[in-house]
């Protein structure tokens, strides 16, 4: 599949085929016979649905790339369903680009939908040209769609690793994951999160990957950590568990098209990975 471009400034590209990313609430709108493409269209619409708001997100080889709304109540015509973008994710075999785009389009829909008025004086927002961002013209205020940053850290000891589960999983264990606080590297945040969720010390932490997570816009930032010192002490608050595994008897652990289950397989099969996780230029040396 061509890579997914985005239009930068978002203009209107030229493409002679069109496809459409079209959402209702979290849900992506597809075709119940083609569920992980986007619907087809022309410049002034997808050809099966009529939508709201509509907007440029770039292209894909000779592909238009648009993302368009239609309200939450909206009737689907026949032939028509929604896939939660959580569900897509999931699928086996949904192509990288695809997530991406789809991703992009919701993370810019919530943007333009929440951001009507100006937070320090409350006058109306107006579209900057040439951007996503917007602009309050009577205080000069701009705001840009937000993307936060998560970590999530393997942390390993020779042919152990140390995961954890939380109430609700079952028998899945995964990895230590937390939010980059303001101030904060990469990986101090690694140190410290593990610090808070296991109570042990981790040293060469290294990066191996990324995934945008749209829910509702974080980027999963992948590191290994190697365990350097203490006793696992649980934070009980958020963990249902925490313990070290052997590699030859590991638990249930996520699947592959989670950052979490990629990083597990880099480990598992002692893999030194750098680049993009989930086949954005994934780069194994
Ligand atoms: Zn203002």
């Amino acid at each position: 599949m061509e890579p997914f471009i985005r239009a930068y400034p978002p203009n209107r590209p030229t493409g002679s085929v069109h496809r459409w990313y079209v959402l209702r609430g979290d849900d992506l709108v597809v075709d119940v016979h083609n569920t992980t493409n986007p619907l087809p269209g022309t410049p002034h619409g997808p050809t099966a649905i009529t939508t709201t708001e509509q907007f440029v997100l770039g292209t894909q080889g000779d592909v238009s790339v648009y993302a368009a709304v239609v309200p939450a109540d909206c009737e689907l015509s026949e032939g028509l369903q929604t896939i939660n973008l959580r569900n897509l994710m999931n699928l086996p075999g949904v192509q990288p680009e695809v997530i991406m785009a789809a991703s992009y389009a919701k993370q810019l829909v919530e943007f333009r939908t929440l951001s009507r008025f100006c937070t320090r004086c409350g006058s109306l927002y107006r579209s900057i040209p040439n951007n996503w961002g917007y602009r309050c013209e009577p205080c000069k205020f701009e705001i840009f769609p937000p993307v936060s940053p998560a970590i999530i850290v393997l942390i390993h000891s020779g042919d152990r690793v140390l995961l954890t589960t939380k109430v609700g999983w079952g028998d899945r264990y995964s990895l230590v994951a937390g939010f980059t606080e303001p101030g904060e590297n990469f990986e101090s945040c690694v140190a410290r999160e593990v610090r808070e969720e296991v109570g042990v010390e981790v040293h060469n932490i290294r990066y191996v990957g990324s995934q945008c997570w749209p829910f509702p816009h974080q980027v999963m930032v992948g590191f290994l950590a190697e365990y350097k010192s203490g006793d696992i002490v649980m934070d009980a608050e958020e963990l249902a568990d925490a313990r070290w595994f052997d590699r030859d008897a590991m638990p249930l652990i996520p699947p592959p098209t989670a950052i979490s289950g990629q990083i597990l397989d880099i480990w598992l099969k002692k893999q030194t990975a750098t680049g993009m996780i989930r086949g954005f230029d994934q780069v194994l040396v």
